[in-house]
């Protein structure tokens, strides 16, 4: 225990951190009550000033498609595919030339299905505003799968469907390779990493695991569930 403890230390001061994939998901002017909601929401203040401190620190913030690269550097990842990521964060990320990728879950655009868990709320990004994401280069979109199940309750099958149904409606609708995946909910099993190996994407992402060390490129990549106070 003490050894690996100590194996632990080593590890981090000859492995500096080189680099933070956050993961977000709703900007929101006023954030909700209820406390599942609200931990997946940020405002755009506290976003841009989280932004500014990083940069203050010497981080450089760079599109998931420049990975891997030498740190520090910062990828913002947005989950799900929710409309004020167009409304709200966009506008910002493009003021503070900020690159992000958006995961998109292809049953909420135009809203066909409810996010349940904001029931009776219609939050998805419409397929206009999926088209104009599209054309930014600040942008990267990744999918999501098509209905946001946990992946490692299903077969393979049906993993299979999920996946790469979402990979193709998504590269059909922005006409162009997509290229990363992230995992709703964080679960895989070795049938997803099989299934996104054979669809030959190029990263995909777990929703903890905290930040990139030197020389670390692992299958899935690590992220840090970045939240508001
Ligand atoms: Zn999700």
């Amino acid at each position: 225990m003490i050894i690996n403890r100590i194996g632990r230390k080593i590890y981090k001061l000859t492995h500096p951190v080189e680099g933070e994939i956050w993961m977000l998901h709703r900007v929101a002017e006023v954030r909700s009550e209820a406390k599942e909601q609200c931990e997946l929401e940020v405002t755009p203040q506290w976003l841009e000033a989280e932004i500014n401190t990083y940069k203050q620190k010497g981080y450089r913030f760079v599109s998931l498609d420049t990975l891997p690269c030498r740190g520090p550097w910062v990828v913002v990842t947005f989950d799900d595919g929710y409309r004020d990521n167009y409304t709200l964060a966009y506008p910002l990320l493009k003021r503070l030339g900020v690159p992000f990728t958006i995961y998109v879950t292809t049953a909420l655009i135009d809203n066909q299905m409810e996010a349940w868990w904001y029931p009776g709320q219609a939050l998805g990004m419409s397929l206009g505003e999926l088209k104009a994401l599209a054309t930014e280069p600040l942008c990267t979109l990744g999918a999501h799968t098509v209905d946001h199940p946990k992946l490692d309750t299903l077969t393979r099958e049906q993993q299979r469907a999920e996946i790469e149904g979402s990979k193709r409606m998504l590269e059909e609708i922005i006409g162009r390779e997509v290229k990363h995946f992230s995992f709703p909910h964080g679960a895989h099993n070795q049938d997803t990493l099989d299934i996104c190996n054979e669809l030959k994407f190029s990263t995909t992402v777990k929703s903890w695991g905290g930040p990139l060390r030197r020389g670390e490129w692992p299958n899935p990549l690590p992220r840090i569930d970045k939240q508001q106070p």
